[in-house]
């Protein structure tokens, strides 16, 4: 297993509950399995497909993801193949073969080929190592996703009696899983529900103004890193779209309303990272499998928590660091409210409103959003400070609200913990309704103690405690607040509350922060990017499909040079070694020849140690740079002078700028455009040159934003 791991995949370890359940697979028993998007899943058959004798068949209903997947196998040297509609008549054929002539580890279908005799036939002609049932809950009919197709599967274990089953899922509530064991007739299968917690997403909400300026700045710190924008209406994605191609930003707009072929192509450029941002509303992402999503950003409020999770999970799923940003503003909410009152059924528009108001509780409280999550799906977020959301890592402006706290629960104890949240508001702000007369709650010394503060800040500190659970919500049909042990606490000055602050006031820069990679070597990241473009192209696959972003973030760290040292890195199995793994190197020997200043202290990966970060030292060369532009050479002079390019010359004044040297900068570039740039820096509140340059639309280098930047970056150190 480890041996399959490393060789074929190029992992150094498993995901949680990866290796029980191939372990199982390998006994040849029926296994059930929830685990999150991203968590995993086709490993579980694709390695025992290439350990086990036979052929795996894997049933999946996204047609769509079958190409990727396979391209992705074969890549990694597994013999795979698919058959669905999308294949004609000599393409099938040719799969046909190959299966019967026993070539195959892994077969994609789709679920509809099941239910032809002739295959079955030919299926059980061959010796077949596992049944590898993909997004398992469209077998149900109570999953959100049911498909008439998957019914065919029942007879599975009956035409198949001594093939193992699997069947994964990434979303099942109890009743779904029971369903789906049933439907597909599982054996006393091994189950396992893993965790939702995604531990590599950084969840945080912002209060929503101009958003689109919002996200332009948010934008400015993703260094071009792909992302998917969500809005609620077409003409939104639409106009956001175009607000962002104006900006300089590269994005293209998804929606239903446009014509096919046009979403097929925007769909295909997003996944291919010709462009960066795709704005979309949320008809977007259903057989979208591509890993390197970096950040998820709802620009509007979604309509509840099952739907934002499911959008958010989109970002990440190649396990690194990725960002998912909620703008919020209450004037959402009767948008969305206007659409629930259409719903004729009672029940049902409770349910959907009730949904709703779980999803504002997650924007405004002041709880961490990744318990918040987990614990609408039923999961205990026990760990405490999670240390990647905005509440956890405290980068949200938040407020004291004890003494608010304190009246409210001086409220509910003086009329002895027996009313519900409307009579206790009124009580609070003094209200003179009959129902207080009747019960002299008029003469109690909380009454009227928060009249300066309007009902809907009382009731959004109701909402505040019981999301803190200082107090809770009792009782059947007429619920009454109790205070809690923590209540108590905070009731006698013994604890402190702390709420969101409801209007955010404005905080740069540090809400980002939890959300910056390692330090990797940018430069070099971004040339082992083109070359892998340039492989996907020739291709016709993905890009990370040749290379996850993770394993270009390690060889842009540990600079493989060799066989032996490429190999460590994660994603690099046998096969890709042997395909890319000299090209890569090459390109990495280049750019070290290229840059002698980078100390690479660290060569050999170890994943067990802190990543080294890199300084460029000002070395000999520079120095040499250094009297030649003192000597008044200009750039290109010197370049000529000592026959190397401009742009490493630039890098040398770069350096002496950093370093604190005498460089003029009016001889570099004019005092006005200077000004003009440093400006833009401020604004944009960014250290990266690739947004500088794209506002001033050619009219500023690289170069020159370069030095305008070490020369800030100077200053700010003196
Ligand atoms: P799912 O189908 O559960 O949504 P995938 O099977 O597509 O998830 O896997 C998500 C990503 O995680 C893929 O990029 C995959 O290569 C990667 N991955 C899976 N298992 C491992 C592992 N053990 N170590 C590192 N990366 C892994
Ligand atoms: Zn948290």
């Amino acid at each position: 297993m480890y041996d399959t791991l490393k060789s074929v995949f190029g992992f150094h370890s498993f995901r949680p509950n990866q290796e029980t359940i191939i372990r199982n697979i390998l006994e040849k028993k029926d296994v059930f399995a929830v685990m999150s998007t991203g968590g995993g899943k086709s490993l579980c058959y694709q390695l025992p497909a290439k350990i086990m004798e036979g052929t795996t068949v894997v049933i999946s209903p996204l047609i769509s993801l079958m190409k990727d997947q396979v391209d992705a196998a074969l890549e990694n040297g597994i013999a795979a193949a698919f058959m669905n509609s999308s294949l004609n008549q000599q393409e099938m054929g040719a799969v046909n073969q190959e299966l019967h002539n026993r070539e195959l580890e892994l077969l994609y279908i789709a679920p509809e080929r099941f239910a032809m005799p002739s295959f079955l036939e030919e299926l059980k002609s061959i010796p077949l190592s596992l049944f590898a049932v993909d997004e398992a809950h469209c077998i149900s009919e109570w999953g959100h996703d049911f498909r008439p197709d998957y019914l065919s599967l029942s007879t599975l274990t009956k035409h198949f009696p001594n093939v193992p089953v699997a069947a994964f899922t990434a979303t099942a509530t109890p009743k779904v899983q029971d369903d789906i064991i049933d439907k597909i007739r599982l054996r006393s299968p091994f189950i396992v529900r893993a965790s939702f917690n995604r531990h590599n997403l950084f969840y945080q909400v912002k209060t929503k103004r101009e958003v689109g300026t919002q996200i332009l700045e948010f934008l400015a710190e993703q260094r071009d890193k792909p992302g998917i924008i969500y809005r609620t209406t077409r003409d939104s994605v639409v106009k956001l779209s175009e607000f962002l191609t104006n900006n300089g930003v590269k994005a293209l707009p998804y929606h239903a309303g446009l014509d096919g072929d046009v979403r097929r192509q925007n769909q295909e450029a997003f996944s291919k990272d010709k462009v960066n941002v795709i704005v979309a509303t949320v008809a977007f992402g259903m057989g979208i499998d591509k890993s390197n999503v970096r950040f998820v950003i709802h620009a509007d409020l979604p309509k509840n928590i099952e739907g934002y999770y499911q959008e958010t999970g989109r970002a990440g799923r190649d396990g690194e660091l990725a960002s998912c940003l909620l703008f919020f503003a209450r004037q959402d909410i009767p948008k969305i409210k206007y659409f629930i009152d259409q719903i004729p059924d009672d029940a049902e528009r409770s349910i959907v409103m009730h949904k709703l108001n779980q999803m504002v509780k997650y924007a405004s409280h002041y709880v961490c959003r990744r318990r918040q999550l987990l614990s609408y799906f039923g999961e205990d977020y026990t760990a405490g400070n999670c240390g990647s959301c905005d509440v956890c890592v405290d980068t949200v402006e938040k407020v004291d609200a004890t003494i608010d706290a304190q009246i409210v629960m001086s409220a509910i104890m003086r009329t002895d913990q027996r009313f519900g949240i409307n009579h206790i508001v009124d009580i609070v702000i003094g209200a003179n309704t009959s129902r207080i007369r009747e019960l002299n709650h008029d003469g109690i010394k909380t009454y009227g103690a928060g009249r300066d503060k309007d009902k809907n800040h009382w009731r959004f500190i109701v909402d505040e405690l019981l999301a803190q659970e200082v107090i809770v919500q009792d009782g059947g049909q007429y619920p009454v607040l109790n205070l809690t042990a923590k209540g108590f606490n905070v009731l006698y000055g013994r604890e402190t509350i702390t709420a969101l602050k409801r209007e955010e006031v404005k905080k740069r820069g540090k809400a980002l922060k939890g959300l910056q990679f390692e330090d990797y070597d940018e430069a070099l990241f971004e040339r082992l990017r083109l070359l892998r473009m340039k492989y996907a192209e020739e291709q016709q696959v993905p890009p990370y499909i040749i290379f996850s972003d993770k394993a270009l973030h390690e060889m842009s760290t540990f600079y493989p040079v060799t066989a032996t040292d490429m190999k460590k890195i994660n994603g690099v199995g046998d096969v890709k070694l042997e395909r890319y793994g000299n090209d890569f190197i090459s390109a990495i020997k280049n750019y070290l020849d290229e840059n002698p200043g980078i100390s690479v202290s660290n060569r050999e990966p170890s994943y067990y140690t802190v990543h080294k970060v890199l300084t460029k030292t000002v070395g000999g060369t520079v120095e040499t740079t250094y009297k030649l532009f003192k000597q008044g050479l200009s750039i290109d002079e010197i370049a000529k002078s000592r026959n190397l390019t401009i742009s490493t010359i630039s890098g040398h004044i770069e350096a002496l700028i950093r370093d604190g040297r005498e460089i003029e900068m009016d001889r570099l570039l004019d005092a006005a455009k200077r000004e003009e740039i440093e400006k833009l820096f401020e604004k944009l509140n960014t250290v990266n040159t690739s947004p500088i340059v794209e506002h001033f639309r050619g009219r500023v280098s690289y170069d020159e934003a370069k030095f305008v930047r070490a020369f800030m970056l100077r200053q700010a150190q003196t």
